[in-house]
């Protein structure tokens, strides 16, 4: 089953408030995995350990609470998108610490921010403060959900009164037509009015993260009824596992259907993020038809001796599996085009870049090749491809790439073919970092 984790925090360990690192982010098995001896976060990794638990795709959560959680920046969401792109950074505001709230928002929403996650208790403002209020505007009028962490927090200094079940009603009340999530549904000792507020309001969600499953039934009786109110979520790093909490979640809900819902539907349809765009891809099922699809185009192309169907075997699939990093473009669940990254010495390759042949010609690749672009910290990034792939090239060029001169010997360096391909082949490069 698909699983879409709605709640993960981001950072360096060291952003976090030490009191924050000691109640909370020990009691996960992932802190020696996502965090290098400086105790900054391996972007990479961070998500990797995430996508390992079988996640399809997952809000990213930056906060900016100096007195009680601590100063985690959306672009440490950013920094994990990037190699990431199916975990969503969203935005965050501190009415005590963005002195001008509405361009900080608007700030954020322009690196690629989504909705929005308010922090009340942390931040030591209300939900309802009516300098929010035209934020809220715009997440109404453009769709964009709105988060509220809803219910205690275990950090030094967090203040309760500031999460105050009443302040949320009000602002549901007032914005109708708001999408609203409160995180933790109400935590500790207002389980009932959040239960009371997604029952009584189509527009107001419940995220079950920070909470021990097996307990789920006992806080929200009615949950299993209202299943399409429910959001999975964890509270990663702070979990004892994606998986594990899956798990139970599983035990819990004993119908596939509002299991299907909790897990993965409601939050597909409600966040909108999934639909279409950047995704890795790890399952060689999906990207194996895309290959053997898009590399029709070569045929009558490339020298016949050198074309065959399929054009890549699984097995040899599988293996370059192994070696490299898969990303593919989504839409509507169904992969239209793949790409891969390796890294070879010094360099970085793109690898097997192919679109459907149906969905050619409608940016699908650029995109693709954009995202890896991000992902590059060696000085060139090159690609290889048939000297006859007059449109291969041509897009290769048209995004700034150059036939490289020195290509045998670039070919002889970076790949591991034939001869016979190294005369039929040509290499294109971007010089994207120089050293
Ligand atoms: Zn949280």
């Amino acid at each position: 089953m698909r699983i879409i984790d709605t709640h993960i925090h981001v950072g360096h360990k060291s952003e976090w408030t030490d009191r924050a690192q000691k109640v909370w982010m020990q009691t996960g098995p992932y802190i020696p995995l996502i965090y290098d001896d400086d105790q900054r976060q391996l972007p990479e990794q961070y998500g990797s350990v995430i996508k390992r638990e079988g996640v399809f795709g997952g809000v990213l959560i930056p906060e900016y609470s100096p007195l009680t959680a601590g100063v985690m920046p959306i672009e440490r969401a950013f920094e994990i998108n990037t190699f990431h792109p199916e975990l969503i950074p969203i935005a965050n505001l501190n009415l005590n610490f963005h002195s001008d709230p509405a361009s900080e928002f608007i700030r954020q929403m322009g690196l690629g921010a989504r909705a929005l996650k308010v922090h009340p208790i942390h931040g030591f403002f209300y939900a309802n403060d009516k300098a929010l209020y035209p934020i809220y505007d715009i997440c109404q009028e453009k769709g964009l959900p709105v988060l509220f962490h809803a219910g205690t927090s275990l950090f030094e200094g967090a203040k309760m009164r500031y999460s105050d079940p009443y302040t949320f009603d009000d602002v549901i009340n007032d914005f109708p037509n708001l999408k609203i999530v409160l995180c933790h549904g109400g935590r500790g000792f207002w389980y009932h009015i959040a239960e009371f507020l997604v029952k009584n309001f189509d527009n107001v969600y419940i995220d079950i993260s920070g909470l021990p499953p097996a307990n789920l039934l006992n806080y929200w009786p009615s949950m299993k009824k209202f299943a399409h109110k429910y959001l999975f979520g964890t509270d990663f790093p702070g979990v004892p596992g994606i998986g594990k909490n899956f798990d139970v979640l599983s035990g819990l809900i004993d119908s596939d259907e509002a299991l299907g819902k909790i897990a993965f539907q409601n939050a597909y349809d409600l966040y909108g993020f999934w639909n279409e765009g950047l995704f890795g891809i790890e399952d060689k099922n999906e990207i194996f038809p895309v290959i053997n699809d898009g590399s029709k185009r070569y045929k009558d192309v490339i020298p016949g001796d050198c074309y065959h169907e399929p054009y890549m075997p699984m097995g040899q699939l599988e293996g370059e599996m192994n070696r490299m990093s898969f990303y593919g473009y989504r839409k509507d669940l169904k992969v239209l085009g793949v790409t891969a990254r390796e890294k070879v010495r010094d360099a970085t390759l793109i690898r097997h870049a192919y679109v459907l042949n149906a969905e050619q010609g409608r940016g699908i690749g650029s995109k693709l090749l954009a995202l890896i672009e991000r992902q590059v910290d060696t000085e060139w990034l090159l690609v290889g491809t048939w000297k006859a792939a007059d449109r291969a090239i041509r897009f290769y060029q048209k995004l700034g790439f150059k036939l490289m001169e020195n290509k045998d010997e670039l070919l002889r360096k970076y790949w591991d073919i034939s001869d016979r391909q190294i005369e039929t082949s040509c290499v294109l490069g971007k010089r994207l970092n120089y050293k």
